[in-house]
């Protein structure tokens, strides 16, 4: 299966963050690593009242996959834990996300996952990057990308120079 995930971190040298993770996906021998767009630096996230962050650096990576989306998820998150994340509060800082974007071309809804992921429409740090290295594809569900990529605003989003 053709899988796009998401990777992110605003915590402990995020750039070395992204490419060690990237690494690890290399030596999984269940997942193949495609295509990897440039990294972009985008502002946090943040929920209403919370203290400020720091920025994040985004990528988008394109992966090939036999393992279930449930079994990804659970590879990815210990690629997380690996990389010392931990989960406090919502969309508190963190030294590694790794989200799963696209799983083919399916819809998948069960109590652990939501996929296409629930918010990447509304997501510029999701949205250029996937478009970088996926161009025309269509998202399950919600249409053309590169539609969506042209409408969304980069506000504040700034791709950094190839890795
Ligand atoms: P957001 O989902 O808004 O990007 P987050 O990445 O900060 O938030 P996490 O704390 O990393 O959220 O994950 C919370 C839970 O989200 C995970 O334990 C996982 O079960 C669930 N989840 C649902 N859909 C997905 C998906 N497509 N990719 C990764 N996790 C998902
Ligand atoms: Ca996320
Ligand atoms: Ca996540």
């Amino acid at each position: 299966m053709k899988c796009y995930i998401g990777l992110g971190s605003n915590l402990a040298e995020p750039l070395i963050q992204l490419q060690t993770a990237l690494q690890q996906i290399e030596k999984e021998p269940e997942l193949q690593l495609g295509k990897v767009s440039s990294f972009y630096q985008s502002k946090a996230l943040i929920l209403p009242d919370a203290p400020p962050q720091n920025d994040y650096i985004n990528a988008v990576a394109l992966l090939e996959t036999d393992l279930s989306a449930a079994l990804l998820l659970q590879k990815l998150h210990k690629i997380e834990a690996s990389q010392g994340r931990e989960r406090n509060e919502k969309w508190g800082a963190r030294t590694l996300d790794l989200d799963i974007l696209l799983y083919g071309d399916l819809h998948i809804q069960t109590k652990i996952l939501t996929i296409p992921h629930a918010q990447m429409q509304y997501r510029n740090f999701v949205l250029h990057p996937l478009f970088e290295i996926a161009g025309a594809i269509d998202i399950p569900g919600l249409g053309s990308l590169s539609e969506m990529a042209q409408k969304i605003a980069w506000d504040g989003l700034k791709k950094l120079t190839k890795h």
